[in-house]
């Protein structure tokens, strides 16, 4: 971050001020535990910060300390948008275009008080008055621990906050393996568990948590698997019918997509979730090595993210969608 940013922001917040936190649509790890780190920072400092999700976060993050606090946007509508009018200042975490929001990017457009940004995100829109932005990060929640010691106040980093920032690392970070995570990002990791982290506990809330049909489902994605092999690629499919028959609740399919990257020679994988509800796919991409799927998913399924890790959505049926994306896996030479 730029110094003079820096200073500005320091004097925003020598006052107590109501502030607004929004992750994006569709919260993991890290847009939640960026978010509720900021809130408590925020809190320690005499704001009055409320942290506004556009929808609800699945409830394998419902142990974050603060999560009972948090307004969704979809369901409280009237009252969010009253909040987001009053706010002196907006931080947007973990996304860099409003659009990330859905519909909340009509209430957002309107507002007049500052924004800051904090993401690693490619291709930062231009709406906010100071932004951190740097794709070099693997997560939010390391560039939130950057921005509290850069106000130079890592001493207010206690477990609570500490807990928030160890989780999106770990979940952005894909436990530890993306390209993302450097020698700084364990030595973070490091203070954070001296400050009392349970580093044993929570992979365990996060990813050992699982319900029955949630694993039977994870069961029928990988049995609807098709590879590619000439092209070095996979993907599986996920209808609203099948989702139905496992008991789909939200935060089901979150990971399934990683198994289509654990066969030995695969280096791309996506996975095609129906959501009826929406009228989309929703798609998410993978890959290893330089195949950059952040292009791949801005070019054909107007979506984006980083280059190992990308999403995006299809409007034609789960047929029309996946013939696409067998057409254009194809052409491709990994
Ligand atoms: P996931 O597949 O886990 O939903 O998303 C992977 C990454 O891509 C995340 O960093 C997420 O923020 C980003 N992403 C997912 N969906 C979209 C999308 O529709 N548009 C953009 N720009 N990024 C997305
Ligand atoms: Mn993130």
């Amino acid at each position: 971050m730029k110094i003079q940013d820096i200073q500005a922001i320091q004097l925003l917040l020598a006052a107590p001020k109501k502030i607004a936190i929004i992750p994006h649509r569709g919260p993991d790890g890290d847009a939640m535990g960026s978010t509720l780190a900021l809130h408590h920072f925020l809190l320690k400092n005499n704001h009055q910060p409320t942290v506004i999700s556009p929808n609800d976060f699945p409830d394998f993050l419902a142990w974050l300390p603060g999560s009972e606090t948090v307004k969704i946007y979809e369901r409280d509508t009237q009252n969010c948008i009253k909040i987001l009018e009053e706010a002196e200042l907006i931080f947007t975490l973990d996304f860099n275009a409003f659009h990330r929001t859905g519909e909340m990017e009509h209430t957002l457009a309107k507002l007049t008080a500052p924004f800051i940004m904090i993401d690693h995100h490619e291709k930062p829109h231009d709406y906010a008055a100071y932004t951190y932005s740097d794709t070099s990060y693997g997560s939010t929640c390391e560039m939130v621990y950057n921005f509290i010691a850069f106000l130079n106040k890592k001493e207010d980093i206690d477990k609570t906050i500490a807990t928030c920032i160890y989780t999106g690392i770990l979940t952005d970070s894909g436990s530890f393996r993306f390209p993302g995570t450097t020698g700084n990002t364990h030595r973070i990791i490091a203070e954070l568990i001296d400050l009392g982290v349970e580093n044993t506990q929570i992979p365990v809330l996060l990813y050992d948590n699982s319900s029955f049909s949630r694993l039977q489902l994870l069961g029928r994605a990988l049995q609807n698997m098709k590879i590619f092999e000439e092209h070095k690629t996979s993907y599986m499919t996920l209808t609203q019918e099948e989702l139905d028959s496992f008991n789909y609740v939200k935060g089901d399919t979150e990971g399934i997509v990683n198994y289509g990257l654990s066969i030995r020679g695969i280096v791309f994988t996506a996975i095609f979730i129906e959501n009826r509800e929406e009228k989309i796919i929703k798609i998410s991409f993978r890959s290893q090595g330089g195949f950059d799927v952040n292009q791949f998913a801005r070019n054909h399924f107007n979506g984006g993210g980083h280059v190992n890790a990308a999403g995006g959505r299809s409007e034609a049926s789960m047929e029309e969608t996946v013939n696409k994306f067998e057409d254009l896996v194809k052409k491709l030479k990994l």
